[in-house]
Formats: structure tokens, sequence, C-alpha cells
């Protein structure tokens, strides 16, 4: 390649990061005028312009002129640049324990539809859990005619899966080993033909909750996710810990007692195995499969004062103080955030997991650190697998075909640069 195939070349690169920005900026904020996406984005209007005006000929933002007119700004108000309702979305599956869920997300993280059916997953079939989301999903998809354009779906799967292939290793919450459940969902929704990808449901779940939840603003944040078993995502400076093939963040796992009961991934004394769902329930007298009905009940029973509930309850807040103390130690995150299970105690283990981190986190980085709780709720997971299936577009919006020219100085920026020209000459007139 040449000099000048060289500098074409980054110029290229250059652009395509740039509208990658761009829209990265739309998606995490609001509508914003093209100057206000100049000033954040650190580039020159005209930059700005020829920008937009790519992403609309590619549909994927539109224009729209503002409805309240600034009273000091000279000439008509600035057009604001939004995303597009039926511009590309994804397909969200939230694969869980108790449920199975989807929704078509937009980007914004706009949830369009969602549907969920409550079915215990637990031992079940992969291909039988496959068909049966295409039943639950078919309708949801019929009902968006003018939806977003499906451009690839996102799984969440409570298991270790490998990142390179979507290919679940294990998943113990479901009895799954060994599942390429990205092929199967592929297969079963052949007609979208859109590229699938999964993920585990603490990390998909950390990734939205960084971004628009409680870990928003922060560079190191740890999101404690209790569903059925006990996950964590753990994002460093700004990033979500992967590990070399995307298992990282297994926090569940970590022994605590060596000579604790058997985990469901055969070792003893994990986290998991001391705090998880099943443990508590036990430890409350329940039955440790009850599910979601057994946990309500006990959250009932300790919010009547019954002593047994709020102990059991206080046990699993002191082991996951421990947890979350050997965390802080680790990762000096500026806050935690519990969600799931978690998110539902909080009031009745907040106060044992901080006499923990009292005891055992030091004390430069337990000063730094807030405690909190999700505050996406259960929609984290589904708009954490929107993330991850719309990462590969907001990395390179031109994946999207044009749907026409993009205007080279189009008719807004025409008009507004004819006013500014006319208020001038009347300015020097
Ligand atoms: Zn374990």
């Amino acid at each position: 390649m040449g000099i000048r195939g060289e500098v074409e070349g980054a110029q290229a690169e250059i652009r395509r990061r740039n509208l990658s920005r761009l829209l990265q900026e739309l998606h995490v904020s609001r509508p914003l005028s093209r100057s206000e996406l100049a000033a954040r984005l650190h580039l020159d209007r005209s930059t700005v312009a020829s920008l937009v005006s790519e992403l609309a000929a590619r549909r994927i933002v539109q224009e729209r002129r503002r409805s309240k007119s600034i009273p000091q700004s000279p000439g008509r108000p600035s057009p604001v640049v939004e995303l597009r309702a039926d511009g590309p979305g994804a397909l969200a599956v939230d694969l869980a324990t108790d449920w199975m869920g989807a929704a078509v997300v937009g980007l914004g993280g706009k949830v369009m539809a969602s549907t969920r059916r409550d079915v215990s997953l637990c031992n079940s079939q992969p291909e039988k859990v496959v068909e049966d989301l295409g039943a639950l999903v078919r309708p949801l998809l019929a009902s968006l005619e003018n939806g977003p354009r499906i451009v690839a779906i996102g799984v969440s799967v409570p298991g270790l899966v490998r990142s390179g292939d979507g290919h679940v290793h294990e998943a113990p919450a479901l009895g799954w080993r060994d599942v390429p459940i990205r092929e199967l969902i592929r297969d079963e929704f052949q007609d979208l033909n859109v590229p699938v990808f999964v993920g585990n449901d603490a990390d998909l779940a950390t990734s939205a909750e960084h971004l628009r939840g409680s870990g928003r603003g922060t560079t190191d944040f740890i999101c404690i996710w209790g569903e059925g078993g006990l996950g964590a995502g753990i994002v460093v400076d700004g990033r979500l810990l992967a590990g070399s093939a995307g298992y990282a963040g297994e926090v569940g796992h970590v022994t605590v007692d060596p000579d604790g009961d058997l985990c469901h991934c055969g070792a003893r004394g994990c986290l998991e195995s001391v705090v998880g769902e099943e443990a508590l329930l036990r430890r409350s007298g329940r039955d440790p499969l009850g599910g979601t009905a057994a946990l309500e009940d006990l959250i009932g029973a300790a919010d009547r004062g019954d002593q047994a509930a709020l102990s059991a309850l206080a046990e699993s807040g002191r082991g996951l103080g421990i947890g979350i103390a050997g965390l802080v130690n680790i990762f000096n995150p500026n806050r935690v955030s519990l969600g799931g299970l978690y998110a539902r105690v909080y009031p009745y283990v907040r106060a044992p997991i901080l006499r923990e981190l009292e005891k055992r986190a030091m004390p430069a980085p337990r000063a730094m650190v807030d405690l909190v709780t999700v505050r996406l709720g259960a929609n984290a997971l589904l708009l954490g697998a929107a993330e991850l299936a719309l990462a590969p577009l907001l990395n390179d919006p031109a994946i999207m075909p044009l749907q026409q020219e993009p205007a080279p100085n189009d008719a807004i920026d025409t008009a507004e640069a004819l006013a500014s020209a006319a208020h001038g000459m009347l300015a020097q007139g």
C-alpha cells in the first residue's frame, strides 16, 4: 500500500471511530443537537453534520426540530438528533432458573415489547427450552410491525459461557453441560438470519447496571447477582473483566468454608453454597428448591419479625459480607451493587454485610466503596443481553446498509447557514 492508501485507510478508520462515538453518545444519553454532539465529542460542526447525515442514510438516527424555540438564539431552533424507533434493535433473551423472558430492545436501551413465562428450567432439556422459547417469542415479534429491525439476538444464561462461540460450558442451575446454545437458538430463529451472542447472566446484568443503572458514572464497579446461584460481574477501569475465555467473575465459587456443603460445581464450601438461594431457604427451614414462592414466604416471615427467618437472613448477610470484603481488597471498587435475590432481602442483609466489611476489608478501599442495590431490576438481564447483541453495531455503525445517499450538505444545515448569513448581513447593514 502506498502512502496515499495508508492515509486514506487512516482517515476511514478515524471516520468509523467517530461514527461509533457519536452513536454511542446517543445510545447512552438523550436526543442531542448537533452543537451538543460537537461539544461532547470534541468534533467540529461540519464533521458532526456529515456523520449525522451518514447515520440518517443508514436509518439509525433522524433529526427533529425541537418543539420549543430558545428565545435568545438567532434564527431557527437547532434540531435534535435522535435514535429512530424503527432503527436497529435486538431480540434479548433471558433463560433463568425460574422463567424464560424475551424483549425487543432498541438502541438507547428502549424496551419496545417484552414477554415472560414462569417455568422452572432446572434440569431442563436445552432443545425443548429453545423450542418453547420460539413459541414464546413469535407473537412478540409479530406484534411489532413498525418496531426496530432486529439485527442480532442476545442471550443471558446462568452459567459459564465461552465468549468466543457462546458455548455453555456449564450451567449448574439448569443442569446443562456443554450445550451449543448459540447454534440451537440460531437454528430456531433461522428466518431472522441474524447473529446470536450468548453471555453469563451476572456479567450481562453488570454491564447494563454499569451503563444505565446503579453503576453509572463509576470506573470500578462490582455487581453481585443472586438468582438461583450467585454470580458477579466485575468492571475494572470501565471494562467488564472477562478473563482469557470469558469465565471470570465466578465469585460464587470461591471457597469460604473448606469443610462446607457440596456445591453444584462439585467443590465444597463455595460462597454460593453458603449464601446462595438454596442455602438461605434450607437455613430458614424451607424447601431449598422452593424457588420464588419459598423466598416470598421467607421475606414475609422476616417482615413479621419471625426470628428464624431473620437469623437465616443475617447469616447469609454475614457470608456475603465476607465475600464482598475480599472483593473490596482485591479490586478497590467505587461501588458494589446487589441484585436479584440480594436486592429483595437487602434491608435484612445490609447491616451484617457492613459489619463484615468493617472487620475484614482494608480501611482505605473500604472507605471508598458504596453498597447499593441494582436499579434496573429484572430488566437488567434483558438490557445486558441487548447490549451484548448491539455491541458490534455500536462499534461499527456502517454494518447497517445505506438506504439512501448521505446528503453532502443537507437541507437543515443549508437553512441554518442561510439564516445565520442573513442575520450577519442585517447586523452589518
Ligand atoms: Zn461452587
